[in-house]
């Protein structure tokens, strides 16, 4: 007899989550959804998926908990705020929070669920929107083994790698370290592309050149498009990714670590912030060393 799939509660359908809750559903998991905006709520219960009303209804009602939300002040106001989910913390109950936050909150979730006998997973996700519709995320995952064990089957929908990375915390750890060489690799392929197309090259060139020797990459690789054609639709925007490193830069100071290219990187996000493009794809802070240089590498593509 093959055993009865724990039901999940789904909390966060943003760009995320909502292919994230669809992969579990298309899996045979029974879901219980909530978001704080009615039409991907809307979009998932005409496939299948039950309306929650609170977080702490959703708990209550479901098995295991999944959560995708933008960062820690939305993590803690959907656990710890009222009506908050661990207003159903209970002995065995298992968590799954695979936001990119702040390893601190994280640890706290934890410490409270260990307290109550429960288990709180900390499992960000690298991969893009495009890897949570596929179904192949690489999947950070912080807290204990057991409760890694007990999550995997779920994660395996998601994602195709998954790396238990040690106790809580540890999987927002290893993301704020992915997002640090994200965010300073697309910044150097920006710098590279505006170069060469103020210089006179076609940058399809450059980027066909780059992708075949040691200087290739996944950024180029995935947002090629998005550099050439100078079309930003995200993706991961970029308010979320000076997020990601303010996350580093915490970190970074509760350890004692210097991050001068990670810093500059931070100084052209948030300039972008506050020139009104924190909603485009983070390859979009090209349009920032565009600025500068006076040049757009769209213009020089195809040339
Ligand atoms: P998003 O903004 O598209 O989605 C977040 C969702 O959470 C929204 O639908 C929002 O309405 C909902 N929400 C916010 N506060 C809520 C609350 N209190 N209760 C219920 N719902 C609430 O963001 P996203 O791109 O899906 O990213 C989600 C997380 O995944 C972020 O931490 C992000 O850094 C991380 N991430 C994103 C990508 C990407 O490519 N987009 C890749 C890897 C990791």
């Amino acid at each position: 007899m093959t055993e009865r799939k724990p039901s999940i509660g789904f909390i966060g359908l943003g760009i995320m989550g909502a292919p994230m809750a669809r992969n579990l559903m298309a899996a045979g998991y029974e879901l219980i959804v909530l978001d704080v905006v009615q039409a991907p709520m809307g979009a998932l219960v005409a496939e299948g998926a039950t309306a929650g009303r609170t977080p702490a209804q959703v708990a209550a009602d479901t098995d295991v908990l999944v959560t995708m939300l933008p960062d820690s002040p939305q993590v803690e106001e959907v656990y710890l705020g009222s009506n908050g989910a661990y207003e159903a913390l209970r002995e065995g109950w298992l968590t799954i929070d695979m936001s990119s936050i702040a390893p601190g909150t994280a640890r706290t979730l934890a410490e409270r669920a260990s307290a109550a006998g429960a288990d709180a997973l900390d499992a960000p996700v690298s991969g893009g929107d495009k890897g949570a519709i596929a179904g192949t995320l690489s999947v950070m995952v912080g807290g204990e083994e057991a409760a890694f064990e007990r999550a995997l089957p779920m994660l395996e929908v998601m994602g195709a790698t998954i790396v238990h990375c040690g106790p809580a915390g540890a999987g927002q750890v290893v993301k704020v370290c992915n997002q640090v060489v994200v965010g300073v690799v697309i910044e150097a392929v920006s710098e590279a592309l505006v170069l060469g197309a103020k210089a006179g090259v076609d940058p399809a060139r450059i980027a066909d050149v780059l992708q075949g020797g040691l200087a290739a990459t996944k950024v180029l690789e995935m947002r090629r498009d998005n550099f050439l054609s100078g079309s930003f639709e995200p993706g991961f925007r970029i308010e979320l990714h000076l997020k990601d490193l303010k996350n580093a830069f915490e970190l970074a100071r509760d350890t004692d670590v210097v991050l001068p290219a990670a810093a500059i990187v931070e100084q052209f996000m948030r300039a972008a912030v506050v020139n009104g493009r924190g909603d485009l794809d983070h390859s979009g802070l090209v349009t920032m060393l565009e600025d500068l240089a006076g040049a757009r590498v769209s213009d020089a593509t195809g040339r």
